[in-house]
């Protein structure tokens, strides 16, 4: 349960709040903004602590320019897009809590925001630097972070400086947490669960905490590959980990163990080589080709993965199908998001290319909880503690 405090247990008027988030959208190569969501998630925070008569200091990264200053990771465009969707002025800083930012800062009255540059340009950020946390500190009275995509990594800005300020979670954190959390320690059932992606190796965990909660799991994507191995099947030249075909089929006999359906791929959508344009053709299982590279689930497993999603009471999904940044093979992908958005279950979405996937279909509306973080979300999960929250201080 939820038990760390919140912006609601303090007094914020007159207060100069630091809050963390993570404003790291995607940019094209003219430096504009591809896909705001990150910022859009972010406005109830903000609108609440403007109600409050907070004076709000963003703190936010953007990219990896590994601690040094690059202007094409500035956060320009990003407070171009706010004061559009705020609607009021955002100053953006020059620096990252240097002189420039100080100076604003003192100038603040209650409801008004200042953004720092780009934290990730001080290399003390992600070396979780003390000096530099206690320099963020010493800008505010509060330090609230609602930056959940970045809650698994134990940087300056998202763990230490809770060390120097009373801290507390934004709303989009308590949201990610209270849904994350309790949905999956009493789900109606069944509870079905959808994995895919590239590795076993980073889901591991993931898939194995699911087996313990979930009635039914579901494998599809490139991992699915490692599993048939694991059983014995010849899957050509399809990615196969092979230091995890042991692990492989310690998760499936886990799933036999606790009685829990654990579904693989039935047939799948074969190229001769990787690649956006290759041709396909599509096979079952038992009839994998030699020399084949498995890109994409096949029609018979969209169909099994649809049938036991229409029966779900709760669903849980993370990673593509199949290559699904080639449109030829991101069939798969996009049925199976209809097919959760289609259907009467309690459906979240754990971020990463699975939101993506969501966003380009416009399905967000027909989803419960569309996660904004793909790794935090997939550790809380797996029941690994997050440092960005273990770093708030609990419920008094
Ligand atoms: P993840 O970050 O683990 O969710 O993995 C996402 C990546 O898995 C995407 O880049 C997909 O292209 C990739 N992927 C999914 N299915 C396959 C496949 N059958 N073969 C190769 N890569 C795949």
């Amino acid at each position: 349960m939820f038990n760390k405090q919140t912006l609601r247990d303090f007094d914020l008027k007159g207060k100069k709040v630091l809050l963390r988030v993570d404003f790291n959208v995607p940019l094209n190569s003219n430096l504009q903004i591809t896909n705001d969501k990150r910022i859009r998630e972010t406005l109830p925070t903000l609108n609440y602590l403007i109600e409050q008569g907070a004076k709000i200091i963003i703190v936010s990264h953007l990219g990896r320019p590994e601690g040094k200053v690059k202007p094409e990771f500035s956060l320009k465009p990003v407070a171009e897009r706010l004061r559009e969707l705020l609607k009021r002025p955002v100053i953006l800083t020059g620096d990252v809590a240097g002189p420039e930012t100080f100076k604003f800062v003192r100038a603040m009255k209650d409801g008004d925001i200042v953004m720092m540059e780009n934290v990730r340009f001080d290399p003390g950020e992600e070396e979780n630097d003390t000096e530099f946390a206690k320099k963020l500190a010493s800008l505010a009275d509060i330090y609230c972070n609602d930056a959940f995509g970045t809650m698994h990594r134990a940087h300056a800005s998202t763990t230490k400086v809770a060390e120097f300020l009373p801290s507390c979670a934004g709303l989009l954190v308590e949201k990610e947490l209270e849904v994350l959390g309790s949905a999956l320690e009493n789900p109606k059932r069944p509870f079905v669960v959808i994995v895919g992606g590239a590795k076993v190796k980073d889901k591991i965990g993931l898939i194995s905490r699911l087996i313990e909660v979930a009635d039914v799991v579901m494998i599809g994507g490139a991992m699915a590959y490692t599993f048939l191995r694991a059983q014995g099947n010849n899957v050509g030249k399809s990615i196969v980990e092979k230091d995890k075909l042991q692990l492989a089929r310690l998760l499936i006999e886990k799933a036999e163990k606790q009685n829990v359906k654990f579904v693989l791929p039935v047939d799948h959508v074969v190229t001769g080589e990787f690649n956006f344009s290759a041709e396909s053709v599509i096979t079952s299982t038992k009839k994998f080709p030699r020399t084949g590279i498995g890109m994409d689930i096949g029609p018979k497993t969209i169909k099994l993965f649809t049938h036991y999603i229409s029966r779900a009471k709760t669903i849980f999904w993370n990673g593509p199908l199949g290559v699904s940044e080639f449109q030829k093979f991101a069939k798969g992908t996009n049925e199976v998001a209809m097919a959760i958005a289609n259907s009467k279950a309690y459906t979240i979405v754990g971020g990463g290319d699975s939101a993506k996937s969501i966003e380009q279909l416009n399905l967000q509306n027909k989803i419960n909880h569309v996660s904004t973080g793909g790794g935090a979300a997939l550790k809380l999960i797996e029941g690994v503690p997050l440092p960005g929250l273990q770093a708030i201080s609990e419920k008094l």
